[in-house]
């Protein structure tokens, strides 16, 4: 046991649980550069079949829904790539999940690389509701860079062909946009052309692994698993396409700009709607950005469990669906050095930080830098989480203000191009010292 892993207290299933399922495991279509999980393959057998057999299907689905104390059960579909299952599995899951939607609400999203989709699944997961996350990470050229198959060839034309299809159909969806180094530095090219294509929710996530130590080499890894954790042999130094911390900053920051001039209300980047959930002060509905983590598990092909997706390691795993108990699984990952440890590990510098309540330190996986006092466990993208949280703060505030008067925070857009824009910077000066509030 480590020192992230004192101090421990099970999580009370009455918050809540989510469970990523990986019903392929790490199998994929493609071959992206960046992937960390196409890699778990060296954890399993060859000759291993990656999917999910029907009793852990069966098994899942009604363990999940009668352990979920809230009313709302979501089923998050994932990879490698789902799509390669058929439509047929996923015909099942509905099958299987259909005697509970009498007592739960049940929805269920597709994390795909879109590359796969045609019209007969568009029907299918509009006729079933489906939310269908597509991983587009921008134009060609930046798209193309990392995520390409397995000849080498570039996958942009599959994505946005599957992406227009599951507009024409009317499938509810968003963008899951990876942030590569270079990404970083093309920030208003890879937003503008989201807006192009008509994309309305998009996410953006920051790319950042490690070379690994020495307890991943020997299970035939090539990438780090979460720092947190593996503090005796942390490895440092980072992947090339890993992210630049300021520029990341910088690459949210004129995105923002030019969000909040024009498509406040009519885009919605979910970075951002994070950060304004933050500042009213709501719990952030995102793992990285909660104070406690530890809640978002994840099942294998197999029916293992693990505590999250960043922790599927032979050394993580908390049981298999088939002979274990689900909440004491949850309760066990609580303990697994994530959970509330999260929150009692932040570094002085976190703690004391004036942007803590819409950052908390970040994800534990990528807490590998140091801090100002020397200390360990810093987040490695603080200066441009810092950078950015500052930033938006005064665009906060009057959005705030908007929605205490009842007025839609799309008008935030008028003050930023007329004379509100000067009240609001001027509050933001003479408020500056004094005003306490969180981000
Ligand atoms: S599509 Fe996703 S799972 Fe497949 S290789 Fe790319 S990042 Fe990995
Ligand atoms: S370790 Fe990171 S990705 Fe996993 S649940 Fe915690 S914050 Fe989320
Ligand atoms: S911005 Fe940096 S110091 Fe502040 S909470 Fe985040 S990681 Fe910690």
């Amino acid at each position: 046991m480590n020192d992230r892993q004192k101090n421990h207290q099970p999580v009370p299933l009455a918050q809540g649980l989510h469970i990523v399922a990986k019903p392929i495991g790490p199998a994929c279509n493609l071959d992206c550069a960046y992937c960390f999980y196409l890699e778990k393959q060296a954890l399993y057998g060859t000759g291993e079949n990656y999917r999910m057999p029907d009793v852990v299907l069966a098994t899942f689905i009604r363990s999940y829904v009668e352990a979920q104390p809230t009313p709302v059960v979501e089923f998050v579909w994932q990879g490698g790539e789902p799509t390669l299952l058929g439509i047929d599995f996923f015909r099942r899951v509905v099958e299987l999940q259909a005697p509970f939607a009498a007592n739960k609400t049940i929805s269920n999203v597709l994390q795909t690389n879109g590359t796969l989709l045609d019209d007969a699944w568009c029907r299918f997961l509009k006729q079933h509701n489906f939310m269908v996350g597509v991983s587009l990470d921008g134009p060609r050229e930046i798209h193309d860079r990392y995520r390409r198959d397995r000849q080498g060839n570039g996958s942009f034309d599959a994505v946005l062909r599957g992406l227009k299809l599951l507009q024409r159909h009317g499938v509810n969806y968003n963008v899951m946009a990876s942030v590569a180094r270079e990404t970083a530095r093309q920030a208003l090219a890879v937003y503008r052309f989201f807006k192009e294509q008509g994309v309305e929710f998009i996410q953006f996530v920051p790319l950042i692994e490690r070379l690994p130590g020495a307890g991943e080499t020997q299970l035939g890894l090539n990438l780090a698993g979460p720092a947190a954790l593996d503090r005796e042999e942390l490895n440092t130094t980072v992947t090339p396409w890993t992210v630049v911390p300021e520029e990341y900053g910088d690459f949210l920051i004129a995105i923002y700009e030019e969000w909040v001039r024009q498509d406040v209300g009519t885009t919605f980047v979910m970075n951002f709607e994070w950060a304004l959930n933050a500042w009213i002060g709501n719990p952030s509905p995102v793992c990285i950005h909660a104070r406690q983590c530890g809640r978002s598990l994840v099942i294998e092909h197999n029916g293992d469990i693990f505590p999250c997706d960043h922790c599927v390691y032979p050394h993580y795993r908390l049981g298999n669906i088939l002979s274990d108990d689900l909440a004491g699984m949850v309760a066990k990952s609580a303990r697994s050095g994530f959970g509330v440890d999260k929150e009692n590990a932040l570094p002085r510098w976190c703690r004391e930080c004036e942007v803590l309540a819409a950052c908390q330190g970040g994800c534990p996986k990528h807490r590998f830098a140091q801090s100002h006092y020397g200390e360990p466990g810093l987040h490695y993208l603080c200066a441009g989480y810092k950078k950015f949280f500052r930033h938006i703060r005064k665009y906060l505030r009057a959005m705030t203000t908007l929605l205490e008067h009842g007025v839609p925070v799309s008008e935030v857009m008028k003050a930023v191009k007329g004379p509100l824009v000067i009240r609001v910077a001027d509050q933001e000066e003479a408020g500056a010292a004094t005003d306490r509030r969180p981000v």
